[in-house]
């Protein structure tokens, strides 16, 4: 396993599209297993493959408070969205910043899994709030396009600030 680097805002890679992943094999098993490496070295609970320079369609998720619940989800489509739901949101690609965005309160999903099994749900709450996060980068999307200039400025500016210091 190795650790990946994190792109983060507003880094322009941040903003390409993934591929569907033909073929599930070793070297997919070998992202997954380095995109949950990252994620939990870096406390997060969900990330995407478009976040580590990879251009595939991979999403990496544990919501889990003992953290031993990974979660994959490969070539992931939502089917189906309902509702509407307002939450707090941060991200690995932004940090420090965290702003309210607007979701779907509940989606049906398909995908594949690592074994490249077809995989399906319904699910609300957390877990439909971080499915279309990470989806959205894997579309080449953030959280922060949801969030007012004003807003961003400020995160951008803070963002300067904490890379100067480091
Ligand atoms: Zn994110």
């Amino acid at each position: 396993m190795a650790l990946l680097d994190i792109l983060h805002f507003p880094d322009q890679r941040l903003r390409q599209k993934a591929q569907s992943v033909e073929h599930i094999d070793e070297k997919i098993g070998q992202i997954v297993a380095d995109m949950l490496a990252t994620m939990y070295h870096f406390s997060g609970i969900g990330l995407a493959a478009i976040q580590v320079n990879i251009k595939k369609s991979i999403i990496v998720m544990d919501l889990s408070q003992e953290k031993n619940q990974p979660e994959c989800f490969i070539n992931l489509k939502i089917l189906e969205k309902k509702g509407k739901h307002k939450a707090e949101e941060g991200c690995l690609s932004v940090p420090g910043i965290y702003e309210q965005v607007n979701r779907a309160e509940w989606i049906k999903y398909e995908a594949l899994n690592e074994k490249g099994e077809k995989i399906q749900g319904e699910v609300d709450g957390l877990t439909a709030i971080c499915l279309q996060h990470e989806l959205d980068h894997l579309n080449g999307k953030l959280f922060t396009d949801y969030v007012s200039a004003l807003k961003l400025q400020r995160a951008r500016r803070q963002l300067q600030k904490e890379a100067k210091n480091n």
